[in-house]
């Protein structure tokens, strides 16, 4: 309004300056609109400016990202409150692979938007062909049941997958076997009807995965064979029955098969790290490779007698042997040996310390959902140790597509600081950088479009290089 005065009368040819009355009334107004604006503002933030109030998301993003601006100390600021961050948490690659690949999703979702589940993890029996003494951490006879996806469940599972925006499927047991007995004409019934709509991950002991399953998951994303064992002996004392030689040759086969109708199926093979894993562990990657195997995982299993044997420094000589493997092996670019838990992380692992989340959302399964063999959606793979009772129906009455909304409205009791005691470590990473960002872009506009140009960079190059594929990621090799 000042302006428009002032600017009327200079048209006029009358210049407020040399007039006392205008001059001296400009200087009133003036001197009470900053009173008055100073009084109500927030303090301002170190930098200078008050960005609470700062809502020129563009204007912001252009002053935060342009050097030698005021903003050049609320950036130092984001920069070190984050690597603080990632000095308190564990973040693996695969979740920081996965932030990368996906930016433009993950930043819809903190901003609010609701995306439907791309993702199905079907835990789909509880009954096994084995009975592996670390199974869930040697915890696994106070879960068995009897429960598994029947074939005529499996029927309707697969035709509520076809209707619904689901693309993506892990098929796995949770203590049980997806190719077990009892579960196997389901298993293929959902490979058979989605194999050309859906991209599967399966996780196999391999002990049932015979030549119907491999032509029926040739084709599939990949294929983990947790055989664990390096001798017949060995798997015999490890998972209570023979099966050794089945699954080497079951492993050939489908690499045969693979190479033959020149599928891209990764396939993986996964081995616990023990005491004495070196005296077999150069002898079966080299046999592994040559079958035609993609990927070698040396893991951590939960509570194994057999690590607790190993010390801080003779795991410090197995990882370091692994890792001379590892580089003399990875001579091609499919495949790849991979050690998928450092000695800090297995210890982490073992005690369960620092998995236990104190965030108050879980972004991963507001669109990953998980069915288990009792027929019930929860929230993930790990709910039987967490939220087993926070259910989000039964697959007789829930169609994904059209109850979503609703399973977003149940998910939304979960609190994982409360409800989860053990966290997984992809859903782990991905949860905390989520919580950690949403809180920074509700205190701060603007913070994304920087997380976007810096925070990126800083994740990739402070966090854990721990390079196994995490489930949500595609990977060819
Ligand atoms: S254990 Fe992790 S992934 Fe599972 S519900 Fe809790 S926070 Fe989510």
């Amino acid at each position: 309004m000042i302006q428009c005065i002032t600017k009327e009368r200079k048209q006029e040819g009358y210049d407020p300056m040399c007039n006392g009355i205008y001059y001296k009334a400009l200087s009133v107004i003036t001197a009470l609109l900053t009173i008055s604006f100073s009084l109500s503002a927030e303090p301002p933030h170190p930098s200078g400016i008050n960005i609470r109030t700062y809502h020129d998301h563009k204007k912001l993003e252009r002053d935060v990202l342009s050097p030698n601006t005021n903003f050049q100390q609320l950036r130092s600021e984001w920069t070190s409150d984050f690597e603080k961050l990632l000095c308190r948490n564990r973040i693996d690659f695969a979740t920081v692979s996965y932030f990368k690949g996906h930016w433009d999703q993950i930043r819809e979702i903190i901003e609010g938007t609701v995306l439907p589940p791309d993702y199905l993890e079907v835990l789909i029996s509880d009954v096994c062909n084995a009975n592996c003494v670390y199974c869930r951490g040697g915890k696994r006879h106070h879960m068995i049941s009897n429960h598994f996806i029947s074939q005529t469940s499996a029927d309707q599972l697969a035709e509520d997958i076809l209707r619904s925006p689901v693309r993506r499927m892990r098929l796995s047991g949770y203590v049980g076997d997806p190719f077990a007995a009892q579960a196997y004409s389901s298993s293929i019934t959902l490979g058979q009807k989605l194999s050309k709509t859906v991209s599967f991950g399966v996780v196999t002991n391999g002990i049932g995965f015979d030549q119907k399953a491999q032509e029926t998951f040739i084709n599939a994303e990949y294929v983990n064979f947790s055989l664990d064992a390096m001798s017949e002996e060995e798997h015999f004392r490890l998972k209570g029955r023979k099966g050794f030689e089945i699954v080497l040759k079951h492993i050939r086969d489908f690499c045969s098969l693979k190479s033959r109708l020149q599928s891209n199926v990764s396939v993986r093979v996964s081995f616990i790290m023990r005491h004495d894993i070196l005296d077999r562990a150069e002898d079966i990657i080299r046999e592994l490779k040559q079958a035609g195997v993609n990927i070698i995982i040396f893991k951590t299993a939960m509570k194994y007698d057999d690590q607790s044997r190993l010390t801080p420094g003779t795991w410090e000589k197995i990882e370091e042997e692994l890792e001379k493997l590892k580089q003399r092996y990875s001579d091609e670019p499919d495949f790849k040996v991979v050690i998928s838990d450092s000695l800090n992380n297995a210890s982490e692992i073992l005690t369960n310390s620092s998995i236990r989340p104190s965030y108050p959302r879980c972004y991963f399964a507001e669109h990953h959902l998980t069915l288990f063999a009792d027929g019930f959606f929860r929230a993930c793979c790990d709910s039987f140790w967490n939220n087993y009772q926070i259910k989000f129906g039964h697959m007789d009455k829930v169609l994904i597509a059209r109850d979503w909304q609703e399973i977003q409205r149940q998910l939304k009791k979960l609190n994982p600081a409360k409800h989860c005691s053990i966290c997984p470590r992809f859903p782990n990473s991905y949860n905390i950088l989520m919580n950690y960002l949403s809180s920074m872009n509700s205190e701060y506009p603007g913070y994304l479009d920087w997380f976007a140009h810096e925070g990126l960079n800083i994740l990739s190059s402070q966090c854990n290089r721990i390079d196994t594929p995490s489930p949500m990621q595609k990977n060819s090799a």
